[in-house]
């Protein structure tokens, strides 16, 4: 199984993403694929929820 880290995008509610590596520093959304640069990769749970990201919370859920 492949280690899934959470990545924040801002620190606006629902910003931060499950991604995965791009290179370049920039992260790839599990979500929309949009690329970014996060602030912060987080090795556990988000501690706040409302700034996790629905579509990819609903990822996350889904996986084994
Ligand atoms: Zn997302």
């Amino acid at each position: 199984m492949t280690k899934t880290y959470w990545y924040v995008a801002s620190l606006a509610d629902g910003q931060t993403h499950l991604a995965d590596p791009a290179g370049n520093a920039l992260v790839t959304a599990r979500c929309d694929g949009k690329r970014f640069r996060p602030l912060a990769t987080l090795t556990g749970t988000p501690p706040d929820e409302a700034q996790i990201c629905p579509a990819c919370h609903a990822i996350r859920i889904g996986m084994p």
